[in-house]
């Protein structure tokens, strides 16, 4: 294996190392011997340079007509296609998801190279018209200035992307601050994004910590932060935006649900509770960690469930017919660990799982096997709060609306599902359930770059990354009205002033021949 290479930061087009000249390690989590390379653990200062440099290309990059922007992303989404398999082992490597997925991942980040090129060509805004003559009106999209972005782990390059890209394509610059578990891959989406001929300084890759994400969200320079990632941290985030005035968008976790009918296709739920629950290790804002079955099917599905939970094979994600890689730290491990010790004492049955993960080589990286509850009451912390690993609650249900009550009884709402034949039941559940994405028929997992993206109550604040919503994060809208009329309008006022004109003049024989009375011009 060839030693642990030193990476930098990127800042105003120039790679750097931190201020401090410290590092932090990024670790395979399927191998902790293998370290992958020293990332720079970044402070304020190195923040504040690449915030100047992103203020220093903001004046020509707004001007950079969109459909030259899009052309830059396009060619970087066609240099990820073209490496899309090294890209996909390099994730693999050094977030532990199995290759089949890091492909997927990499494949949305050129779905989304796509489709914010094209927004070049559109960014449409609207023509409207107005209540005065002669008076031209329509609103316009305007970049907002110097973002900050700032990712999780669990999507290393999707993610990054889905903020970088439309920050890109509505003539804003960047500093992006990804996590410090998968700091690679946003190396190597600089790195393309450079290739394909991005201006320096319109995009900056600061590496490190919470210090890092801080400062960024702290700098005054910056205009808006786009954040996805824990709640908690999420919720610090918009408090200071909050008292500064700062816009932000907050994606945060989840507690997704699926819901399983007496008359689903039981073969076809059972796929999607098990991608939903046990996809990516768990560790997605949309896993399915409640699963809500109606009473008359619940130990066939529960037997069904178990059987093939306990046959996912673990390991290694590089290594074929692996269908789970490790969690993504030790830290992470014990989190899982606790929660699952938690659920226990709680009085949850454990069915399966619940330790670590035993089987050759698993004691190298941060394995845990599935792991399912049953007996789990709606008000313990199991089935409330975020675990973010393999473990998922089987509940059963006798009434629909019981399961509708169920699922919105959480203080997230990000991702849902139902499974069931009858329309009824699935134009019911897309009407009542809380939650910023449903599925009918289809697991809780599966966002397209195209459709917005987000969850209500405390998965979000108000925001949809992803689909034209995105646009409304990063442009500011500005209305503008062009009047040709050569005279003061008054909006408001002259309609009135007008109609007094006019039924004054009404009293005056010359006025009545001249008809209807005045234009409100
Ligand atoms: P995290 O909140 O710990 O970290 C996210 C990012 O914020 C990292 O880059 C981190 O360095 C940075 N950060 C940490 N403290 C900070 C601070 N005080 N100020 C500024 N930045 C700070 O989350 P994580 O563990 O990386 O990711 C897992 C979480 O992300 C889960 O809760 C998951 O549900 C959520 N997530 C949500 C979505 C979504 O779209 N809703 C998608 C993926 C992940």
């Amino acid at each position: 294996m060839a030693p642990p290479k030193k990476y930098l930061n990127y800042i105003g087009g120039k790679w750097v190392p931190s201020r401090s000249g410290k590092t932090f390690p990024n670790v395979n989590p399927a191998d902790r011997d293998d370290v992958i390379g020293f990332f720079p653990e970044s402070g304020a200062e190195d923040v504040s340079l690449a915030v100047e440099a992103a203020e220093r290309a903001f004046p020509e990059w707004r001007l950079v007509p969109p459909p030259r922007r899009g052309e830059i992303l396009l060619k970087a989404g066609l240099l990820m296609k073209e490496r899309k398999e090294e890209l996909a082992r390099l994730m693999t490597r050094e977030m532990g998801k199995v290759l089949r997925e890091t492909r997927g991942d990499v494949q949305e980040a050129v779905d989304m190279a796509s489709y914010a090129a094209g927004e070049g060509r559109r960014l449409f805004g609207q023509t409207s018209t107005s209540e005065l003559r002669d008076k031209f009106a329509m609103s316009i999209r305007m970049p907002v200035g110097v973002t900050g972005l700032i990712s999780p782990w669990n999507f290393p390059l999707a993610i990054p992307v889905w903020k970088v890209f439309p920050a890109l394509i509505c003539g804003n610059t960047a500093v992006l601050k990804p996590a410090e578990d998968t700091p690679l891959s946003a190396v190597e989406l600089v790195r393309i994004l450079e290739e394909a001929g991005l201006p320096k300084g319109v995009l900056n890759l600061v590496h490190g910590g919470p210090a890092a994400g801080e400062a960024l969200v702290r700098h005054p320079a910056v205009r808006l932060i786009s954040f996805t990632g824990s709640s908690e941290v999420g919720r610090l985030i918009g408090e200071h935006c909050g008292k500064t005035l700062k816009r932000c968008s907050l994606e945060m976790g989840g507690k997704n649900a699926q819901i399983v009918m007496d008359d689903a296709d039981l073969d076809l739920a059972l796929e999607g509770a098990v991608w939903g629950a046990f996809g990516t290790t768990g560790q997605r804002c949309t896993a399915a960690s409640r699963i809500f079955v109606q009473e008359n099917t619940f130990s066939r599905f529960k037997k069904m469930f178990l059987e093939r939970a306990r046959q996912i094979k673990i390991g290694d994600g590089m290594k074929k017919g692996v269908e789970m890689g490790p969690l993504i730290s030790e830290v992470q491990r014990k989190r899982v660990h606790e929660y699952v010790e938690i659920g226990r004492k709680e009085g949850a049955k454990l069915e399966i799982g619940g330790g670590p993960a035993r089987g050759k080589g698993l004691d190298k990286g941060s394995f845990y096997p599935p792991t399912v509850f049953t007996g789990a009451h709606p008000k313990m912390r199991i089935m409330q709060e975020e675990i973010f690993g393999p473990v998922t609650c089987l509940v059963p249900f006798k009434r629909f609306e019981e399961a509708i009550r169920s699922v919105n009884d959480t203080a997230y709402g990000l991702s849902s599902s139902l499974y069931s034949r009858d329309v009824n039941f699935a134009m019911k559940a897309i009407r009542d359930i809380e939650a910023g994405v449903t599925y009918i028929n289809g697991p809780t997992i599966g966002a397209e770059v195209h459709l917005p993206f987000g969850g209500v109550k405390n998965t979000g604040n108000g925001h949809r990354e992803a689909g034209q919503t995105a646009l409304d994060i990063f442009s500011e809208w500005k209305t503008v009205c062009v009047d040709f009329s050569g005279k003061l309008q008054k909006v408001q006022i002259d309609v009135d002033e007008l109609k007094h004109e006019a039924a004054e003049n009404s009293d005056t024989p010359t006025s009545r021949s001249q008809g209807p009375g005045p234009h409100p011009a």
